[in-house]
């Protein structure tokens, strides 16, 4: 494809800050960028010489940004566990087994998961990720690296700050700034005070952002709480990584004095439903942290507690678990929960002014959703439009046809173009089949 490419005949759902809708609508992408947008008929008289990609019965939408993955492969093989349990049994015998090349198969894998399933940007913790940028740069889609690094004792098969970095030093801003590099800690039992004081001095010194776990445990943050006296986000707050720039995954657990602390010091938090269901670490008050203002976007987490990185099933637990534990069916609406997995997400990751809606100038990152399916179907326009709750509540990402990154197409027809999506299928099985082997003899018994 060249240049300039018109969208034609698709329901655009723009997430302007109106949250406009425009059916029977285009979308003129133009090197790498949006460069108009509104009726099909008008716009197919003006740009009456450039290529076209008819998209009638699509829906339009921006790219999903998940805030919160963790690339891997151990995808439903550590189940029915507690958190802490699982952790130490086998998600740490996991990363003392991890080498750099199956690194690369994990974050190839996850990446390609995440693009035909509609996510064009990722919020990545994990390891060697050099690997993990070489996947990204390859595969074509957007992605924050967040490296786990630890700094406990006997724990050093972790990252470390320096490797940060040397990887931001390497990588940041890189592939035409799809790729950014942040600083990144584990959890506040893996990392010492020192850590999270250096990792604020290095993202300040490097003009980038530090992602981290907030507390998704009740009993842990009880526990941390009981040792110092300070609710796990005082103790990010003490520690000087809370701000803007700052985005904290799960935060589960949140007393009143945390709750301010976010909205005041304007920390984004990474909300994980099925995470958090399936870790039985309870429901997050997302809907009282929108009501402080709180920036929360949308993470799946890794397949290792999900165990999928489909954007649009995690989509429909956001507003569905509010309702439920607030016993009120009118709190999340379902454009509420679109803006989370977009615009919400980008504004998290300091990207809000260049993706996560479909506006003139901004970068087209966006993806079409084929609703000509009976589970989407009827589609219905005007007094009862259908569009946006269907897409919530009844789509799932393999309803996903198209995927646009910078203006380039990296899905069409559901098919991978930047990679061949078989042989990096093959490649993780038999990655993963060497990492259980290595495993295994740090699998306690
Ligand atoms: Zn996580």
């Amino acid at each position: 494809m060249n240049d300039s490419l018109l969208i034609t005949n698709a329901t655009i759902l723009t997430v302007n800050p109106v949250d406009e809708v425009i059916h029977g609508g285009a979308l003129l992408i133009e090197k790498g960028r949006i460069a108009d947008i509104g009726p099909s008929d008008a716009l197919e008289a003006k740009y009456a010489g450039v290529e076209r990609l008819d998209a009638t019965g699509h829906v339009l939408l921006p790219g999903l940004v998940n805030l919160h993955l963790h690339s891997g492969l151990i995808r439903g093989t550590a189940e029915d566990l507690p958190v802490f349990e699982w952790l130490t049994k086998y998600v740490d015998p996991k990363h003392r087994a991890l080498t750099e090349d199956i690194a690369f198969d994990a974050a190839r894998l996850s990446y390609t998961e995440a693009l035909l399933s509609g996510t064009t940007c990722v919020m990545d913790m994990y390891r060697y990720m050099h690997k993990c940028a070489d996947a990204a740069e390859s595969l074509g889609l957007r992605a924050t690296l967040a490296p786990y690094v630890v700094d406990k004792p006997g724990m050093d098969y972790f990252e470390s700050l320096d490797k940060n970095v040397q990887l931001v030093l390497d990588r940041n801003k890189t592939a035409n700034g799809r790729i950014q590099v942040w600083f990144a800690l584990e959890h506040l039992t893996y990392c010492t005070e020192d850590a999270y004081r250096k990792a604020a001095a290095y993202a300040e010194k490097y003009d980038t952002g530090i992602h981290t776990h907030g507390e998704e445990s009740i009993e842990m943050a009880r526990r941390l709480q009981a040792q110092t006296g300070r609710w796990p986000v005082e103790l990010f707050y003490d520690r000087g990584i809370l701000g803007p720039r700052t985005v904290l995954a799960h935060c589960v657990w949140l007393q009143d004095s945390e709750r301010e602390l976010l909205a005041r010091t304007g920390t984004a938090v990474a909300h994980c439903p099925v995470s958090n269901l399936k870790l039985a670490s309870g429901i997050a008050p997302v809907k009282e942290l929108l009501d402080l203002g709180v920036t929360v976007g949308i993470g799946t987490d890794g397949v290792k507690e999900n165990n999928n990185l489909d954007m649009l099933e995690e989509l429909k637990f956001v507003p569905l678990l509010q309702k439920a534990r607030l016993l009120d069916a009118t709190v999340i609406k379902a454009e509420t929960a679109l803006r989370m997995a977009t615009i919400d997400g980008a504004r998290a990751l300091g990207l809000d002014g260049e993706i996560g809606s479909l506006e003139i100038g901004k970068k087209a990152d966006l993806i079409a959703v084929d609703f000509r399916k009976h589970h989407l179907t009827p589609i219905i326009r005007g007094k009862y439009d259908n569009a946006v709750s269907n897409l919530v509540y009844a789509a799932s990402g393999a309803d996903v046809n198209h995927v646009f990154v910078d203006g380039k197409p990296l899905v069409l027809g559901r098919k991978l173009l930047t990679a061949d999506a078989e042989e990096i299928r093959l490649s993780a099985q038999s990655a993963a089949e060497r990492l259980f082997e290595l495993r295994e003899p740090f699998v306690p018994a």
